[in-house]
C-alpha cells in the first residue's frame, strides 16, 4: 500500500510516525510545502526572554530515519481521484492508495472597505514571526487587530519588549469565541496593567496608507506595525478542487475519512462529528488535537474502527498566566467555580443533564494543570459530578472519577 501525506505540520508529522509505529511498512510520501524543517507553531507567539528560534517538531528527525520520502519545499496542487494521483509543484506525480490531507489553516486576511490591507502582517509561519520580532521594539508602535489568542499572546510579547501596544477588537469583549467572560475579564485586566491599550466593541472604518486607523466612533489610532490576528481559514483548496465535501473545513466522518473513502483529513483543516457532543461537527485549531488526530488517522487509514473521540484541549500563555481549556465550555448551561488560590480559578461547565462538558482554568504558571487534566478525564467518561465537590478545592477531582452508585 502507498500512503501520501500532504502537509508536514504537527498533524502530518504525527501521522507519518504513527504509521511506522503501527507497523506499516509500505511507502510513505510526505509533501512539505515549507522551506524550513517541520517546526512547532506555538512558540512563534510566545518566544519569551530566550527569543525566537525555530523549534523542530519533536520526532521530526525520526521521520528521516523511518524510510519516508519527504518532498521539501514542494506544494501539492491537484488531486486526481480517478487515477489516485497527486500532482506536485516540481512536476512529480505521486500515486496513492490512501491519501491524508493535513494542510492546516491560513490567517484570515484583513479586509477593510472591501479591500485587503496590504500593510497588515500575520503570524502563522516562522518567517512571519522572524520578520515581526526583527522590528518589534520600544521604537515602534504596534497595533493588533483582533483580541484572540494569537493577538493577545503577541501583545504580551510586545510589552515584554517594550513596544507601545494597542489592541482593537470589534466583538463586545476579548476572547469572545472560546473563553468564558469571567476569565477573559481577568486576562484583559492583566494586559491593561502591563500597559496594553484596548479599543473593544469598535469596528475599523478605514486604514490609510500610513497605518492610521479610524474606528466607527471616530477614534484615530496611529501605529507603525499592524498585525491582524482575526482567526484562520482552514486550508481546503486541494480538497475543494478535488470535489470533496466541505463544512467549515474539509468535512470528515468520525474516522476522519472524507467523502472519498480513500482520502482522510486531520488537524486544523478538517471538521468532524464529536461523539462526546452528540456528534456535533467541530473544527479544532489546537496543537494537541493536531497531534492526536495525526496519530489517530494513521490507525484509521490502516483500518481501525473506533471513532476519534479525544477531549478537546487548548492552552495559552500570556505573561505568567496560563489558560487551559478542556472540552467545549460553550456546550454548558451552568457554571461552577473552584478557587485554587488568589490567582487561580477553574470553571466547570455542565449541561442541562448535569454532565461535565467543559472546564476552563486560569492561573499562575502551571497551577491549573492538574485539575484540568482530571476534568478532562471526567469529561471523557461522561460523568455528572457532584456540584459541591466540584466547587470545594479540598476535594480531589480524582475521587469523582469513580462515582458511587
Ligand atoms: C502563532 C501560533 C501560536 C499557536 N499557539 C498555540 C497554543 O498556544 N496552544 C495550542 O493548543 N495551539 C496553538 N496554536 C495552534 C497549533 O499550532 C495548530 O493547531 C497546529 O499547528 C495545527 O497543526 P496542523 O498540522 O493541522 O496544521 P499546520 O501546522 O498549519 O501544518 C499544515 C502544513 O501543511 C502545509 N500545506 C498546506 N497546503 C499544502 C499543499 N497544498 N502542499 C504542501 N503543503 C501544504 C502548510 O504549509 C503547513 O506547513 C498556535 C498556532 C499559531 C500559528
Amino acid at each position: 500500500m502507498r500512503i501520501v501525506i500532504i502537509g508536514a505540520g504537527e498533524c502530518g508529522i504525527r501521522a507519518t510516525l504513527a504509521l511506522r509505529q503501527e507497523g506499516f511498512d509500505g511507502s510513505i510520501d510526505l509533501v512539505h510545502g515549507e522551506t524550513h524543517e517541520p517546526y512547532e507553531r506555538p512558540p512563534l507567539s510566545k518566544p519569551g526572554p530566550d527569543g525566537l528560534s525555530l523549534k523542530p517538531i519533536s520526532g521530526a528527525a525520526d521521520v528521516l530515519a523511518a524510510n519516508i520520502t519527504i518532498h521539501h519545499d514542494v506544494r501539492a496542487f491537484a488531486i486526481d481521484r480517478t487515477t489516485k494521483t497527486v500532482a506536485l509543484s516540481n512536476d512529480e506525480t505521486l500515486n496513492y492508495d490512501r491519501l491524508l490531507l493535513a494542510t492546516g489553516a491560513s490567517p484570515r486576511r484583513l479586509i477593510v472597505e472591501g479591500k485587503e490591507i496590504a500593510q497588515a502582517r500575520y503570524l502563522r509561519t516562522y518567517d512571519d514571526a522572524k520578520a515581526l520580532y526583527d522590528v518589534l521594539s520600544p521604537d515602534y508602535r504596534l497595533t493588533i487587530i483582533g483580541a484572540g489568542f494569537i493577538g493577545l499572546e503577541l501583545a504580551a510579547e510586545a510589552r515584554r519588549r517594550g513596544a507601545p501596544t494597542t489592541v482593537i477588537e470589534s466583538a463586545p469583549r476579548i476572547l469572545a469565541r472560546a473563553v468564558p467572560a469571567e476569565l477573559a475579564t481577568r486576562i484583559e485586566a492583566r494586559h491593561r496593567a502591563e500597559g496594553v491599550a484596548f479599543h473593544i466593541g469598535h469596528a475599523i472604518q478605514s486604514i490609510n496608507a500610513v497605518r492610521l486607523i479610524t474606528l466607527d466612533d471616530g477614534t484615530e489610532i496611529a501605529g507603525d506595525i499592524l498585525v491582524a490576528g482575526i482567526g484562520s481559514i482552514p486550508e481546503t483548496t486541494l480538497a475543494a478542487s478535488a470535489g470533496l465535501a466541505l463544512s467549515n473545513g474539509i468535512a470528515v466522518n468520525g474516522f476522519l475519512q472524507t467523502s472519498d473513502p480513500d482520502i482522510f483529513a486531520a488537524g486544523d483543516c478538517c471538521s468532524f462529528p464529536h461523539p462526546l457532543y452528540d456528534d456535533k461537527r467541530i473544527r479544532l485549531e489546537s496543537w494537541r488535537a493536531a497531534q492526536e488526530q495525526g496519530a489517530y488517522v494513521a490507525r484509521a487509514m490502516l483500518g481501525s474502527s473506533d471513532p476519534f473521540n479525544a477531549v478537546p484541549w487548548f492552552w495559552s500563555e500570556q505573561y505568567d498566566l496560563t489558560l487551559q481549556i478542556a472540552g467545549i465550555p460553550s456546550e454548558g448551561t451552568k457554571t461552577l467555580t473552584r478557587g485554587l488560590d488568589a490567582d487561580s480559578t477553574i470553571l466547570f461547565h455542565l449541561n442541562d443533564g448535569g454532565r461535565l462538558v467543559g472546564a476552563s482554568g486560569l492561573g499562575m504558571g502551571n497551577r491549573v494543570a492538574r485539575d484540568i487534566r482530571l476534568a478532562e478525564m471526567l469529561i471523557a467518561k461522561g460523568i455528572c459530578p457532584d456540584a459541591d465537590a466540584l466547587e470545594d478545592s479540598s476535594v480531589s477531582l480524582k475521587t469523582l472519577l469513580s462515582p458511587r452508585s
